[in-house]
C-alpha cells in the first residue's frame, strides 16, 4: 500500500485500522471496542481487552525462541559485558518480580526507578509490567530536589536504586542522592531496593532498606506469572517539564502502548525478530521506555543497553559494537552526531557496519550540516523522527516500512499513521492548510493508542495543560512551531512555551529558576534557552541580588556564579546547570510586570528582539546586551 492511503485508512477508518495492528501482540481476552472517546479529550483504547507488556515483550519470545539474544548489557564503565537470553531475561524478571512481591508491592502500586543503566533497571520495568505495577524511572543525572518533587507525586510504595553509577571512570554515587530526597519528601516509601555494584559503599537504613542479593538467591527459581490486565490499566508513569515549575506524570497504558509499539517497529523501524536494535539513550527518558525496553522486545529483537560515553574508550566504540552484534536499527540524538563529529572520522570506518540499515534520531532539531556529516560518513540511511514524552512514539517520521520515502534535510518527516496533525494559528485557533505557514504544532483526538492516557492523579491539569491551549478548540498542542512544505514534510521550528532542549534533555526553565531563587542573596532570576553549537540549546540565567556589592568586582560575581551553579547541581542535577549565570539590577519586563525572556533570548543569541513597546525599562536589554556583548 502506498502510504498516503496507509494514512487516510489511518484517520478515515480509525478504529479498523487500530484492529487490524493489535494482532501484532499477544491478548489473553480480546477487546470489546477498539476506541471508546465518549469523555473527550480522554481516548481508552481496546476497551475490554486483557494482556500484558511483559508477556508481549518477554514470555512469548521465550516460549518460542528461548536462546535468542533479548538484553545486551555493555558497560564500558565497569568493564562488563553480558548477555541475557529471552529465557534468561524471563528468569531474571520474575527474580525480580518474586522480590517486589516479597516486599508488598502490588498490581497498581508505583515503584520509583533511580537506576544507572544496568540490567536490574530494565527487570525491574519489566518486574513491574509483570505484575501491574506501575514503574516510575526517575534519570539517574537528577538530584535530590527533582527526585523528591517526582517521589512526592509519584507516592511509591518502593524505591529500586542502586550504590552508584559512573561516567567517563568517574564514580557517581546514588544512594547519598536518594537518602536526601527521602528526607526532604513529605512520602516515605515502605521499602527501599537496593542493587549493589560494589562501586560505592553506602549506608542501609534498618527496616527500610533491603538487598536485591538477598532477595534474588532467595526468590532464585519463583515462577511468577504474568497478571492479565486490562488494555486501559496504567503500565508507567514518567516525568517531564513544562510550563510551570512542578514536573508533569506522563500516565501511559498498557494495550494502545503495546499495540503502537509493535506497529512502530513494524512500519517505522522496520525491526525483525531475531535481529538487534540499539538505542543510546537512557532509561530515565522516554527513547529509553519506548525504544530500549519494550519496542525492540516487543518485535522480539535483542536490545543493547549501554552504559558509558560515546567516546570511551575511543569515537569507535558504538560502531566496534555494530559490528560485533550485528545491529540492523540504531536510534541516537543529533547532540551525540556533533559529540562524534569532533573526533577522528577514521572511527567510523574502522569496522564493518554492513548490518546497519538506518540510523534514527531523535530528541531535538537535527541540523543540515550534522545531518549531512552522519549520512555520507555511514552511507546509510539517516531517519529524523519528532515526538515527545506525551506521545511515546513518533509523531513526524518516515514509514519506510510502508513505503520507501526520501528524507529531506532538516525535515523529520511527515505525519506517522494515527495522528491527525493539524498547523493552527495561535491566536485564531484557524488551521493552516496552505504550504510553508508557520502554526502551532496540534493533533486532533483521540490521541493514538500510546499516548499519554492523562497526568498522574490530575485529570483537570492535562485538559488545561493540553488541550486549552488553542482558542476555541479542543485539540492536543505540542507546544512546537512547525511549518509543513507542500509535499507534507513538517520542518520543527522550537517551542512556543519555556521548555527549553539542552542536548535532547528537555526542562523546565521554570525549574531551573525555583532553583536558582533559592539562593539566599537572589531576588529574582530568569532563565532562557540559548542556541549553542554543540548541544542545541543552553540554559543562560540572569539574575537580579538582594545585596549587589557581592558581585561588586568581577571575581566576586565569578564566585557567586559558582555558588549557584553548585546549587543547581545539588538540588536539580548537573544536566539543569545554566551554561553561565549573569548578574544584573534589573529583568527585562513589561508594564504589567511580565518577565521579557523571548527578548532576552533573541539578544543572547544575536537577534533583533522585535517590539518592545510595552517594556517598562529599556535599561535592562541593554544590561542583558552589554554582558552578552562584553
Ligand atoms: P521529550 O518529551 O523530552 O522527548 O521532548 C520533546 C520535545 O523535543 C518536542 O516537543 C520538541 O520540542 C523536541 N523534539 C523532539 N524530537 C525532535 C525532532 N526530531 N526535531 C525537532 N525537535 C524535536
Amino acid at each position: 500500500m502506498d502510504y498516503a492511503s496507509f494514512y487516510r485508512h489511518s484517520i478515515d477508518d480509525r478504529d479498523a485500522f487500530w484492529a487490524e495492528q493489535a494482532a501484532l501482540i499477544d491478548w489473553k481476552k480480546p477487546f470489546d471496542r477498539v476506541c471508546d472517546y465518549d469523555n473527550p479529550p480522554f481516548a481508552k483504547w481496546f476497551v475490554g481487552g486483557q494482556t500484558n507488556l511483559c508477556h508481549n515483550a518477554v514470555d512469548r519470545h521465550a516460549a518460542t525462541h528461548p536462546d535468542r539474544h533479548a538484553l545486551i548489557f555493555v558497560s564500558t564503565e565497569t568493564n562488563q559485558e553480558v548477555t541475557y537470553s529471552f529465557r534468561q531475561l524471563e528468569a531474571e524478571v520474575q527474580r525480580m518480580a518474586a522480590t517486589l512481591q516479597s516486599l508488598g508491592v502490588k498490581k497498581g502500586d508505583r515503584v520509583l526507578v533511580y537506576m544507572p543503566m544496568i540490567p536490574e533497571a530494565a527487570f525491574a520495568m519489566l518486574a513491574c509490567a509483570r505484575i501491574g505495577a506501575l514503574h516510575s524511572v526517575v534519570f539517574g543525572g537528577f538530584a535530590s530536589v527533582s527526585l523528591a518533587s517526582r517521589i512526592d507525586d509519584a507516592t511509591p510504595e518502593l524505591v529500586i536504586s542502586a550504590d552508584a553509577g559512573s561516567r567517563g571512570g568517574k564514580i557517581v554515587p546514588y544512594k547519598p542522592l536518594l537518602d536526601e530526597a527521602l528526607t526532604l519528601a513529605v512520602h516515605k516509601p515502605a521499602k527501599v531496593l537496593m542493587v549493589d555494584r560494589g562501586l560505592s559503599p553506602f549506608t542501609r537504613v534498618a527496616g527500610r532498606d533491603e538487598d536485591y542479593a538477598a532477595w534474588r538467591e532467595k526468590h532464585a527459581a519463583t515462577v511468577v506469572p504474568c497478571e492479565w490486565l486490562d488494555a486501559t490499566h496504567p503500565s508507567y508513569t514518567l516525568y517531564t517539564s513544562g510550563t510551570t515549575g512542578k514536573p508533569k506524570g506522563v500516565q501511559r497504558d498498557t494495550g494502545g502502548y503495546a499495540v503502537a509499539l509493535a506497529a512502530s517497529m513494524k512500519h517505522i523501524f522496520c525491526g525483525q525478530a531475531g535481529e538487534t536494535y540499539f538505542s543510546t539513550s537512557d532509561i530515565g527518558w522516554v527513547v529509553g521506555h519506548s525504544y530500549i525496553i519494550y519496542g525492540p522486545l516487543i518485535a522480539g529483537m535483542a536490545t543493547i543497553m549501554y552504559e558509558g560515553l560515546p567516546t570511551r574508550p575511543d569515537a569507535a566504540v558504538w560502531w566496534s559494537l555494530v559490528e560485533k552484534y550485528k545491529v540492523t536499527v540504531m536510534f541516537s540524538a543529533p547532540t551525540a552526531v556533533r559529540v562524534l563529529k569532533k573526533q577522528d572520522p577514521a572511527a567510523l570506518s574502522r569496522h564493518d557496519l554492513s548490518s546497519l540499515r538506518a540510523l534514527f534520531l531523535a530528541g531535538e532539531p537535527l541540523d543540515e550540516p550534522t545531518a549531512k556529516w552522519i549520512a555520507e560518513a555511514l552511507g546509510k540511511p539517516i531517519i529524523d523522527n519528532y515526538w515527545q514524552t506525551e506521545t511515546g512514539w513518533p509523531i513526524l517520521s518516515l514509514c519506510n516500512g510502508v513505503e520507501k520515502a526520501d528524507s529531506k534535510f532538516g525535515s523529520p518527516g511527515k505525519a506517522v499513521y494515527g495522528y491527525d496533525v493539524k498547523l493552527l494559528d495561535e491566536t485564531t485557533g484557524e488551521e493552516l492548510t496552505a504550504p510553508n505557514q508557520k502554526g502551532v504544532v496540534a493533533i486532533e483526538g483521540p490521541l493514538p493508542p500510546g499516548c499519554m492516557q492523562t497526568v498522574w492523579q490530575d485529570d483537570e491539569r492535562f485538559v488545561k495543560t493540553y488541550w486549552s491551549s488553542v482558542p476555541g478548540k479542543r485539540v492536543y498542542s505540542t507546544f512546537d512551531w512547525g511549518i509543513r512544505d507542500a509535499d507534507g514534510y513538517f520542518f520543527i521550528l522550537g517551542r512556543t512555551d519555556d521548555v527549553i532542549n539542552v542536548a535532547g534533555h528537555r526542562l523546565g526553565t521554570r525549574e531551573i529558576e525555583e532553583s536558582i531563587s533559592s539562593h539566599a542573596n537572589i531576588a529574582e532570576v530568569a532563565v532562557v534557552g540559548v542556541a549553542d553549537q554543540l548541544k542545541g540549546q543552553v540554559a543562560m540565567a540572569f539574575a537580579v541580588l538582594k545585596d549587589a556589592s557581592r558581585a561588586a568586582t568581577p571575581a566576586d560575581a565569578l564566585k557567586l556564579e559558582g555558588e549557584v551553579m553548585k546549587l543547581v547541581d545539588e538540588q536539580l542535577g548537573a544536566v539543569a546547570r545554566p551554561a553561565r549565570v549573569r548578574f544584573v539590577t534589573a529583568l527585562p519586563k513589561t508594564r504589567s510586570g511580565k518577565t521579557l525572556r523571548r527578548a532576552i533570548q533573541a539578544v543572547c543569541e544575536g537577534r533583533d528582539p522585535g517590539d518592545l513597546t510595552t517594556m517598562e525599562d529599556p535599561g535592562a536589554l541593554q544590561q542583558v546586551k552589554d554582558l552578552i556583548q562584553g
